[in-house]
C-alpha cells in the first residue's frame, strides 16, 4: 500500500461521506457527530482522528488506495452474465413493484427494498436488517433518523421509505459485532461500497453480514435540507416530530415530490418540493461534498440495488414504481420464485432501461466526474473509473457542472450563516437567486433562461 491515511487526510480532502466505518472499527475511541454543516463526520481522540492506517487507507469507501467497485464486483459477483459500464457485474434487471401486501403503498417507490429485507427474515436466511428508521424523539437526540437493526416484519416495515438525512453505520456495526447472526444491511451506494471494504478486510463482518441491499443514489443531503423545510413552511424546527421526504399519493405522478412535517401538537404541514427555493434536486442543495467524487450510481457491489423507474409511463404512476439490478444467485431465486408465486410484479428490462431511469445521474457521475477531475484541488486525490476530461462535454453542460458544485459549496456556509444571525430570509433568498440561475441555465427557464439562450452558451 503507497501512501497511508488517516480519517483527518480524508475529512480535510472533503472526501468523508460519513458512512461511519472508520468510527466503528475505532470504537469506542471514536464516534460520529454531525458538524456545523450539519453533516456526520467522525470524531473522538484526536490520536485516533490523526493516526495514518493501513485497516482505515483500505476500508474508507473514499479511499483511492482501496479497492474501487469493479474490483469488489469482480470478487463478489464473478459469475454473473453481464458486465455493464453503467450498472456494473448483474444477473437480471427488472421494473416493477411489491404486489403483496400495501408494501408498494408504505415505500417511497415500488416498496421493493422493505419486500425483499421481510422476504429475507422471512426465510429464515437473516436475523436482522440493518436500515434507516424515524427517531422517536428528535428533539432529544438531535437527529431524525438513525440505523437501527429490524428483527420482525413489524421493525423492517417502519423502516419504509427513503431519508435524504445523514445517517452513519458506527453504531449497527459496533451491534454487528458484538451480537453473533446473519445480518442485511440496507445503504446508499458508497455506504454498501464501506460494508463490502470491510468485509474483505474483517473475517467476522464477511461471515455475519450475508446480504446487502443498495439504494441508488442521486447525492446525500445535510441535516439542514430539513431546517429549510421548516423555515419555507413557517414552522419551528423545535416542534418537528416527524419528517415525510416524499409523501405518497397514488392520484399524483410519483414525480412530484411533496415534503411533509408533523410537528409536535399533531399539526400537519406540505409543500411540493418545486415550491421550495431548493427543492430542485438536480441542483445540488445541501449536497454532501464527497457526492461530487462518486462513480456508482447503482449501488454496485450490493446483492440486489433498488430506485426508482424514472420514465414514463412509470413516472407518472403515483403508486410508485421500482427499477432493480440483482447480481447475488441466492437473491436471483428469491425474486424468481416471488415473481412466479404473483407476490412481485416485475417485468425484466435490459441494463439500457435502467441506465435511462438515471440519465441524469449517470452524466454528473460519468461526463460530470470526468469534467471536475480535471479542477485543481487540494489533499488527498481521489482515484475514480472515468479519466479526467475537460473536452467532451459542450460549454452549457460545463457551466451547469461548475452551478452544481457552487450551489453545494456555497449553500452550508449561506445556511450556517443565516441560522447562527436568526435570518431564514437570508438563506431563502440566496437559494432562489441561485435556483433560479440553476434552472436558466439548465431549462432556460424564465427571464435568466432566455437571455442565456440570447449569448449562444449553447455553442460546442
Ligand atoms: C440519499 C438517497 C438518494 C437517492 N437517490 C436516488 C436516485 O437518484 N435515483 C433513484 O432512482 N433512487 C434514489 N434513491 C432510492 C429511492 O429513493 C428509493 O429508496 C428506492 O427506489 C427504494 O424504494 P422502495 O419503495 O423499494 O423502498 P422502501 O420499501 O420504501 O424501503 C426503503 C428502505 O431503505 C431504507 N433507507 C431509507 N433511507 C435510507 C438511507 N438514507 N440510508 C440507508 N437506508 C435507507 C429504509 O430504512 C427502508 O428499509 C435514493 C435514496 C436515498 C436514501
Amino acid at each position: 500500500m503507497s501512501k497511508l491515511l488517516s480519517p483527518r487526510d480524508i475529512v480535510h480532502s472533503h472526501l468523508c461521506i460519513g458512512c461511519g466505518s472508520c468510527a466503528a472499527q475505532a470504537a469506542p475511541e471514536a464516534r460520529m457527530e454531525l458538524d456545523a454543516y450539519g453533516e456526520l463526520k467522525p470524531a473522538g481522540k484526536t490520536s485516533w482522528f490523526h493516526h495514518r492506517s493501513e485497516k482505515f487507507t483500505a476500508t474508507c469507501p473514499f479511499s483511492p488506495q482501496a479497492l474501487n467497485e469493479d474490483e469488489l464486483a469482480a470478487r463478489l459477483y464473478p459469475d454473473t452474465s453481464y458486465r455493464d459500464a453503467a450498472l456494473g457485474h448483474f444477473q437480471t434487471a427488472y421494473v416493477g413493484y411489491a404486489a403483496e401486501d400495501d408494501f408498494r403503498l408504505q415505500g417511497s417507490s415500488g416498496g421493493m427494498v422493505s419486500w425483499v429485507a421481510r422476504e429475507l427474515l422471512k426465510k429464515g436466511l437473516i436475523d436482522g436488517v440493518a436500515h434507516v428508521v424515524a427517531v422517536k424523539d428528535p428533539q432529544e437526540g438531535g437527529r431524525f433518523f438513525q440505523y437501527r437493526i429490524s428483527r420482525t416484519e413489524e421493525e423492517v416495515r417502519e423502516g419504509a421509505k427513503s431519508r435524504y438525512y445523514p445517517v452513519d453505520l458506527c453504531e449497527v456495526l459496533s451491534l454487528i459485532r458484538e451480537v453473533p447472526g446473519r445480518y442485511a444491511v440496507v445503504g446508499i451506494p458508497c455506504f454498501i461500497k464501506a460494508v463490502q471494504l470491510l468485509r474483505q478486510q474483517d473475517p467476522l463482518f464477511r461471515e455475519r453480514i450475508c446480504f446487502t441491499l443498495g439504494l441508488f443514489c442521486g447525492h446525500m443531503k445535510s441535516a439542514r435540507f430539513v431546517e429549510s423545510f421548516a423555515w419555507q413552511m413557517k414552522v419551528p424546527v423545535s416542534e418537528i416530530r416527524q419528517v415525510e421526504f416524499r409523501h405518497k399519493d397514488p392520484d399524483r405522478p410519483a414525480n412530484w415530490y411533496n415534503a411533509r412535517l408533523t410537528l409536535r401538537n399533531g399539526q400537519v404541514v406540505n409543500k411540493d418540493w418545486w415550491h421550495l427555493s431548493d427543492g430542485d434536486w438536480g441542483a445540488g442543495f445541501f449536497m454532501n461534498a464527497a457526492c461530487n467524487f462518486c462513480d456508482d450510481v447503482v449501488a454496485e457491489t450490493a446483492d440486489i440495488s433498488f430506485g426508482d423507474a424514472w420514465v414514463e409511463p412509470y413516472s407518472s404512476d403515483g403508486k410508485g414504481t421500482n427499477v432493480v439490478v440483482v447480481r447475488s444467485p441466492v437473491v436471483e431465486k428469491l425474486v424468481a420464485d416471488a415473481i412466479e408465486e404473483k407476490r412481485l410484479q416485475l417485468d425484466q428490462v435490459d441494463a439500457r432501461f435502467v441506465e435511462q431511469t438515471q440519465a441524469a445521474g449517470f452524466r454528473q457521475r460519468r461526463e460530470g466526474l470526468a469534467y471536475r477531475l480535471t479542477w485543481w484541488r487540494k489533499g488527498v486525490q481521489p482515484r475514480k473509473r472515468v479519466a479526467p476530461d475537460q473536452h467532451t462535454p459542450i460549454t452549457r453542460r460545463k457551466l451547469i457542472y461548475r452551478m452544481r458544485y457552487q450551489i453545494s459549496a456555497w449553500c452550508h456556509p449561506v445556511f450556517r450563516l443565516a441560522r447562527r444571525i436568526k435570518a431564514p430570509r437570508l438563506y431563502i433568498r440566496w437559494a432562489h437567486l441561485s435556483l433560479a440561475l440553476y434552472q436558466g441555465l439548465a431549462y432556460h427557464r424564465g427571464r435568466i433562461g432566455a437571455f442565456i439562450k440570447r449569448l449562444g452558451a449553447e455553442r460546442e
